[in-house]
């Protein structure tokens, strides 16, 4: 089962949702840190790193011996990163995604892969949760496939919670594919409230069911909450705006630890996010 995290835009407290709903799981779980260009569920989980590696993706590097300058792998390129002016094509790493479709497209075999490196991938052990989290290198603007290589880590038979990068764009939907649940975290704000209508709009075209995380609830006014009751989506949880929250994840300390006293309420989270997804299965 894997549960993914996300939200409209950054700052809602969506990290704090899943190291604390990791840690109240009761037994093994892994959590997957796909936000690779800022990873901090390891600020809040301190655990040993287990294994650390690198992640590469293949780059095309052209034999100008055998490119008839034919400009077939500059016109199957999407992304503009391989570049042929009726001349031998010019590469642009920084762009390439690494699909390896101009190499199977080069009539005359003249393209060779070579890898290049975009990030890392850890694995730490912080008691009953396992996380594995990405970390995109400087400078390198190539998160997808980072992401992948971060879910590829999941261990079946493992509930996995998937912790996505704020907002709507390619990163996030990577993180969500696959997923048999979303979580969308949102503050009852004017803003909170457009970024989850754009966040709920993608789920929906992604088809994955999903529910609702009010955090903060007290700061601004109602129309999420009205909102979700015209949209027939399901409030999850709602998160009080209590300041020791905020100096606890200031802390870096886990709310259920902290605050006790919210331990029942991230519990309820994963029992409302069980039930529905069980509903969405029937
Ligand atoms: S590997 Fe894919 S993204 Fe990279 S240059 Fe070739 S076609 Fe473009
Ligand atoms: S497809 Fe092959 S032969 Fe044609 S321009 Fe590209 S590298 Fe050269």
């Amino acid at each position: 089962m894997r549960i993914a995290v996300a939200s409209g835009k950054g700052g809602t407290g969506k990290t704090t949702v899943c190291v604390n709903l990791a840690q109240v799981y009761g037994s093994h779980v892994q959590l997957l840190d796909c936000d690779v260009e800022e990873p901090n569920a390891h600020l809040f989980l301190k655990g040993a790193v287990r294994s650390q590696g690198t992640v590469t993706i293949p780059i095309p590097e052209v034999d100008q011996s055998l490119c008839d300058a034919c400009g077939e792998c500059s016109r199957f390129c999407q992304y503009h990163a391989i570049v042929s002016l009726k001349t031998a094509p010019l590469v642009f790493p920084e762009l390439c995604h690494g699909c390896g479709g101009c190499a199977l497209v080069c009539p005359r075999r003249a393209i060779r892969e070579r890898d290049r490196r975009i990030g890392t991938i850890e694995v730490l052990e912080a008691d009953s949760v396992t996380l594995v989290q990405g970390r995109l290198d400087v400078g390198v603007a190539m998160a997808p496939p980072l992401i992948r290589a971060v879910k590829t880590r999941v261990q079946p038979g493992t509930p996995a919670i998937l912790d996505a990068a704020p907002g709507t764009s390619c990163p996030v939907v990577t993180a969500l594919r696959g997923a048999d649940f979303v979580v969308l975290v949102t503050e009852p704000t004017p803003f909170g409230l457009h970024d989850l209508k754009l966040a709920v709009k993608m789920v929906r075209q992604l088809g994955i069911p999903f529910g609702v995380v009010v955090n903060r609830m007290g700061i601004g006014d109602d129309r999420v909450q009205v909102f979700c009751v015209q949209e027939d989506i399901s409030v999850l949880v709602e998160i009080p705006d209590d300041r020791r929250i905020a100096e606890a994840y200031s802390r870096g300390n886990l709310i259920v630890e902290a605050l006790p006293e919210y331990r029942s309420l991230f519990e309820g989270l994963w029992e409302k996010t069980m039930g529905l997804r069980k509903v969405a299965e029937v």
